[in-house]
């Protein structure tokens, strides 16, 4: 008998979620020889423009397969009135967008990462939701970072040391504010400034203020002397930075 139910079938492929910035793209190097597919999900955030070009740019320089995924533009737009890069549950919306396209997905989170959605913990129920919500030919392998081992000061490191350029580095883009000059005073320029000068590159003129002279340099002394730091550039390294 005719089997009326339709079916979805996953391809059989690796999937980067790539948001173009240094994790995702050291992600990519890492599964380079697996082709992936570099997977750019825009949820529709306001000044997410730049993010997404420069994501466009890397993936080229690295020789990827690039594609933008807008099936959920308008969560940015509907939810979180368009002006604002935090998506609750984000990595969630990501591991089904990424199951969609590919049985093994990635997603970069890094030693010292803390998000709610983002841990080794949470990425294990966020595999299983997704395979337990559908049909068999819908199951995906994996759903996870295999960087969790390494922060992003030894990330920069390796990237460094594998060959690739401090051009790359400077074309990868994470800054929360969203102008085509990385800003230099939000926490994501703080920790890429911070990464990037413990491996000796040279940030002069990258940033549009000195990211030592900004509130994200005061924020994180205070959460030092508060005892409250936790993030992906090692507590000594960052102390180092902030004469602390
Ligand atoms: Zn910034």
């Amino acid at each position: 008998m005719e089997d009326l139910r339709a079916e979805f079938k996953v391809a059989d492929r690796d999937i980067v979620l790539f948001s173009g910035g240094i994790d995702s793209l050291y992600t990519s190097i890492l599964l380079r020889k697996k082709n992936p597919l570099l997977l750019f999900v825009d949820m529709g955030a306001k000044d997410i423009y730049w993010s997404k070009y420069f994501a466009g740019k890397v993936a080229e320089k690295i020789g990827c397969e690039f594609k933008v995924d807008n099936s959920i533009i308008n969560i940015g737009r509907e939810h979180c009135y368009g002006h604002n890069l935090y998506i609750p549950r984000r990595n969630l919306f990501l591991g089904l967008i990424g199951a969609m396209y590919g049985k093994r997905v990635y997603l970069a989170g890094v030693k010292g990462d803390v998000s709610p959605d983002k841990s080794p913990e949470v990425m294990k129920i966020m595999f299983n939701a997704i395979n337990e919500t559908g049909h068999k030919s819908e199951a995906i392998e994996f759903f996870d970072s295999i960087l969790w081992d390494i922060d992003k000061v030894a990330i920069v490191g390796d990237i460094l040391e594998k060959g690739y350029s401090e051009d790359l580095l400077k074309l990868s883009y994470s800054c929360y504010k969203g102008m085509q000059k990385p800003c230099g005073e939000c926490i994501s320029c703080f920790r890429k400034w911070a990464a990037l000068t413990l491996n000796n590159v040279d940030t002069k003129r990258y940033f549009k203020k000195f990211p030592l002279e900004t509130k994200a340099a005061k924020y994180y002394t205070d959460m030092i002397l508060k005892d409250k730091y936790q993030e992906n550039i090692p507590l000594p390294l960052m102390k180092k930075l902030l004469g602390l």
